[in-house]
This record gives structure tokens, C-alpha cells and sequence, in this order.
């Protein structure tokens, strides 16, 4: 029996107890008072007005504010929810507006994903900061960075409220979080997993997604993954790619990753329940920066192991002269790296993963 006959068998028994369920359901519905939080535990979803019931699709937008023009500008959303219940999982990218590789990741996942296989319920907002989207901008128009604005707030800044609604409507309504990033703009990262390694349910989690680096990194105030981790739910953070790119590689591992992390928390049938290799787990990392302005020639690529005092580029005028070194301060793999060959003194040129 191939996977997916089994998917389905399990579907169609699925189907067969919701037929009995139904009977009950079909007035629990019709009597749901959409502010009544039990509705969580009948696996129906709610988010805003809108309700997803067992074993549907649907395409959601939450109006977040006007823009001068008038124009309303909403968060899209989808949301499918499974036949059994199960974990819910968000999906989340472009928290800053210009890291578009998770779009195509949340696109690809959905396109994969259907709600009759679905065990639980999957949210997937593409597109945090709309704002920011729209301007190819890491931030919203007032400069605020999103990430350092939650857990938010109804009458705070444009930020804030964003967040809020974030929070309101997607964060509080799942059990688990994958918030999907990139370099910011001329940095591009190895695919990596960011999360509190320190939690055993995380633990388990990133192990599974299928980097090769695993990094233990305290919550940073303000920050998604700090806001929902103090409600209680495990958040993996990938960071892939570079801003305002396309990295087919970073793409087909946060596809990959995500079915893993949904095979492991039994949500979706799927041949990525085991990585082969298990991944490296970092505790400390560090930038090495330009001790000088000029332009930058690297010798090392992602994912490369370097020795302290190893040479990782030169730092040279237009003509050559006045070559600097840039030596590796610590044993490491490059985790990511400046692409802008021109720099100034104190520029984040390499980032070392202390091994
Ligand atoms: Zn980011």
C-alpha cells in the first residue's frame, strides 16, 4: 500500500467517524456562538468572523488598516483545516517585507497540502508585513521593525497593531509556529533552524526540519517567537537565502522542512518522518567584522568549516594595494556572509557557528 493509499484509508475512516460525529455537529454548528472558545476542542476553526470547518480550505483576509490612499490594506491568510483534529500549525513569512523565499515556501507547502489527508488544522499567512511587502522594505512605513513590535497592541503603533492582530487571530488559535526568514538585504544565511533548544518538544522539532545547523538562540525582546513562546507554543524559526531573492536550494529545504515538522507531529502523511543526518547544534555564534573600508574578495561560502586564525577574504583599495586580512577569531561553519563586496570599517562580514 503506497503512502498515499494509506492517507486516504486513514481519510476515508476519518470521514466515516466525522459522519457519526456529524449528527451532533450539524446542530453544534448551527448553535455556534462564534465568541464560545469550546468551538477549539469540536475541531472547527475560527479566525475573525469567518469559521473553517473539518476538512475544508479557505482563503481569509483580516483587514489591518487604510493606506492614505484610502486603499484597505488586509492580511491574507489560509486556512485548512483536517478531518480529525490534530496540531495547528502556523505558517508565517515576511515578518520583514523584503524575506520572500518563505512566501514561495507557504506556497509550494499549500499546493502540497490537501484537507481530506490533513490531520489538524494548518494557517499559513505568506505575507506578515503587507506594509512592508508592498515597499520591498524589511519595515513598516513609520521605520518600525514588525519583529521588534509584539506581542503588540489594539492602540499602539501601526506596528504594534499589526502584531496584536497577529497574535489575536493566528498565534493564539494554533499549538505550534514556523516563522520562515532570510538574510536581510546583501546578507545571504545558510538554511538554518533558530529555536530555544533548551525545550524538549522544540528540540525535537528542529532536529527534525533537516538543516544541517541547529542554533540555540535566546528570544529577542519584541520578537514573534518571544511572544509566542511566552503563551506556551514551540516556534521554529528558518532563515534562508538573502532578502529580495529567490534561493531555489533555501526554497526546497523550508518546503521539505515543513512536511517533516507536520510528518513528525503527525498532521500529514509523508516520507520525511526521519532526517539521515542528524544536525549540528550550535549554542554560540559570532560576526566577524571589517577592521576597515574598502572592498571585500571572500574565500569562504556557506556551510564551510574554518579554522581560528584562518584567512575568510581580503579588504583591498580598487587597485589591489593595501591588502587587509580577515581571519577567523574562533573553529566554525560560515552560517552566512555579507554579498556587497564593498564595506565599511565594522561591517558584519562573516558569521561563524562556534563548533
Ligand atoms: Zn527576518
Amino acid at each position: 500500500m503506497s503512502l498515499r493509499d494509506k492517507a486516504e484509508g486513514r481519510g476515508q475512516r476519518a470521514e466515516e467517524k466525522e459522519i457519526g460525529k456529524n449528527k451532533h455537529l450539524s446542530t453544534t454548528i448551527e448553535e455556534l456562538n462564534p465568541k464560545n472558545d469550546n468551538i477549539m476542542s469540536k475541531n472547527i476553526i475560527q479566525i475573525a468572523d469567518e469559521i473553517i470547518k473539518p476538512g475544508s480550505r479557505k482563503r481569509l483576509e483580516l483587514p489591518v488598516a487604510r493606506l492614505p490612499t484610502q486603499t484597505m490594506l488586509s492580511l491574507p491568510v489560509i486556512a485548512i483545516n483536517g478531518i480529525e483534529s490534530g496540531p495547528k500549525l502556523w505558517l508565517s513569512a515576511a515578518i520583514h517585507g523584503d524575506e520572500v523565499n518563505g512566501v514561495e515556501i507557504i506556497r509550494q507547502v499549500l499546493e502540497k497540502v490537501d484537507a481530506k489527508q490533513l490531520r489538524g488544522t494548518l494557517i499559513a499567512v505568506p505575507i506578515v508585513n503587507v506594509f512592508g511587502f508592498i515597499e520591498q522594505s524589511r519595515y513598516l512605513p513609520d521605520r518600525r521593525d514588525l519583529n521588534r513590535s509584539f506581542p503588540g497592541s489594539s492602540g499602539g503603533s501601526l506596528a504594534g497593531r499589526l502584531a496584536r492582530l497577529f497574535i489575536k487571530e493566528i498565534v493564539s488559535k494554533s499549538t505550534h509556529g514556523i516563522d520562515l526568514h532570510t538574510g536581510a538585504v546583501h546578507r545571504i544565511n545558510l538554511p538554518q533552524i533558530r529555536a530555544n533548544l533548551n525545550d524538549d518538544e522544540t528540540y525535537s522539532l528542529a532536529s527534525t526540519f533537516g538543516t544541517s545547523v541547529i542554533i540555540h538562540s535566546s528570544t529577542r525582546d519584541g520578537s514573534l517567537r518571544q511572544a509566542a513562546t511566552a503563551i506556551g507554543k514551540p516556534v521554529l524559526l528558518y532563515e534562508a537565502g538573502e532578502a529580495l531573492r529567490f534561493d531555489r536550494d533555501a526554497i526546497e529545504f523550508g518546503v521539505k522542512g515543513v512536511l517533516r515538522v507536520m510528518a513528525k507531529l503527525n498532521m500529514y502523511p509523508g516520507p520525511f518522518n526521519e532526517t539521515e543526518n542528524l544536525p549540528i547544534e550550535i549554542r554560540q555564534t559570532k560576526w566577524m567584522r571589517s577592521p576597515r573600508s574598502g572592498i571585500l574578495r571572500l574565500h569562504v561560502g556557506l556551510g564551510d568549516r574554518v579554522e581560528k586564525k584562518q584567512q575568510l577574504g581580503i579588504i583591498s583599495d580598487a587597485f589591489g594595494d593595501t591588502n587587509i586580512k580577515i581571519k577567523a577569531s574562533i573553529n566554525g561553519i560560515v552560517i552566512g556572509h555579507v554579498q556587497n563586496p564593498l564595506v565599511n570599517q565594522g561591517d558584519a562580514i562573516v558569521h561563524l557557528a562556534a563548533i
